[in-house]
């Protein structure tokens, strides 16, 4: 089924994939746990043979509520289809395995969400594929890494944790020149901030775990394109089988309808807590690209529809400060993930990225430390009263020196 076009991306939120059950009249979308369904023999089980029309056989393939969730994603970035899956990184791991093979050539971001970075820097070179990380925030230096055998182009922005930017419309202009593809994980911006289908991008990637589920309680993925190609990454999903549990798309479903008042009222927070912060005494750096001082905040009024909720921060000894905030933080939690209501912190050193995530040549690592310095606080802001998230900031600020 095609997804509904809607004129505002709120209505789209809470109606794309969504019809009244036409048996019991119900309102809100079914959950269907079912794994299997009656199926007509005639119809084949082939995963390489599914089409828009197979009717559901088995949940792995297909599943009712899985497949509204992925309606309602389509419709929000304004691509054909999506492909949903058990979290990001396995649509991250299908994505790259349907359009690498060996003797293939991929251009990736020298910075990206850690486990993407491992997976690429790791796995990729054995299986012959060829890897070029160059800093994507300067559109030239993926210029000058394509070559005539490069498949895909892998950009994150803003980038995790680092929240640098990367101008899509530029660098897909020029990776479709050399024949190339265009992924942009775009967990951070999510359809609200940024829309890198219309910007020229071929894949939109999601950790629906962060915005698009809002509240810390379901992991997800997604990958959102056209028709033919999630007709042909269908069949990775299938046989990697890192699938969607249709418990978890239901609970991102609920999640995703209130996604454009919700990024709203994130980047509103996020706005004013950065200001605060970048006035505080034992801040030494903030960026958060809503503020004038965001190294590239000319793009990102251009590119952004919304600033979103991410913000990071840099303290003169971030260690000894994150030892403080993970004891003393009340309102704010002191843990990994983003994107959630309730606000989290977490302290990134630059030194372990460095050593564990992230391979950057001399270049590179200075490109990272303009932004990041030894360390950053992300700071993803939830969406309590501002007045107490600065509270909670201000009362465990002052048991540091
Ligand atoms: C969290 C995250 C991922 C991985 O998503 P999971 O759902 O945890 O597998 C990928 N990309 C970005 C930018 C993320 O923040």
């Amino acid at each position: 089924m095609k997804p509904t076009r809607f004129e505002g991306i709120r209505t789209a939120a809470v109606h794309a994939g969504e019809e009244p059950n036409p048996l019991t009249g119900a309102s809100a979308p079914d959950i269907v746990m079912s794994t299997t369904f009656l199926i007509n023999p005639d119809v084949s089980f082939s995963a390489n043979l599914l089409t828009e029309e197979t009717p559901f056989a088995y949940t792995r393939w297909g599943n009712p509520t899985v497949s509204q969730l992925e309606q309602k994603l389509a419709a929000l970035e304004g691509s054909e289809a999506c492909v949903a899956f058990a979290s990001g990184m396995a649509a991250i791991t299908a994505l790259l395995f349907r359009i690498l093979k060996a003797g293939d050539h991929i251009v990736m971001s020298d910075v990206t969400y850690a486990a993407a970075s491992e997976l690429a820097n790791d796995t990729l070179p054995k299986l012959g594929i060829e890897i070029s990380r160059v800093d994507t925030s300067d559109p030239e230096n993926v210029r000058s890494a394509l070559r005539s055998n490069t498949r895909l182009v892998y950009l994150e922005t803003p980038t995790n944790p680092i929240l640098r930017l990367t101008d899509v419309a530029a660098v897909a202009t020029m990776a479709h020149e050399a024949g190339a593809l265009v992924a942009v994980d775009s967990t951070f911006a999510t359809p609200i901030a940024l829309q890198p289908i219309a910007l020229g991008a071929d894949f939109v990637i999601h950790s629906l775990t962060k915005y698009i589920c809002g509240h810390g309680d379901a992991l997800g993925g997604a990958v959102c394109g056209s028709q033919q190609e999630m007709a042909l990454l269908r069949p990775m999903a299938v046989h990697l089988g890192g699938i969607l549990s249709p418990f978890n798309a239901w609970l991102i479903m609920r999640g995703a309808a209130t996604l454009p008042v919700r990024m709203h009222a994130h980047e509103e927070n996020a706005l004013t807590l950065a200001q605060y912060l970048e006035g505080h005494p034992q801040i030494t750096r903030v960026i958060y690209p809503g503020l004038p001082s965001h190294p590239q905040h000319e793009l990102a009024k251009e590119q952004m529809a919304n600033f979103s909720g991410m913000i990071t921060f840099q303290m003169r000894d971030g260690l000894a400060a994150a030892r403080v905030f993970s004891t003393k933080l009340q309102t704010i939690h002191y843990a990994v993930s983003l994107g959630h209501h309730r606000s989290l912190v977490i302290y990134i050193p630059t030194e372990d990225m460095l050593k564990t995530s992230f391979r950057l040549t001399t270049e590179q690592e200075a490109s990272y430390r303009h932004f990041a310095g030894d360390g950053v606080f992300r700071f993803s802001v939830g969406l309590e009263d501002p007045a107490d998230i600065m509270a909670d900031l201000d009362q465990a600020l002052a048991e540091i020196e």
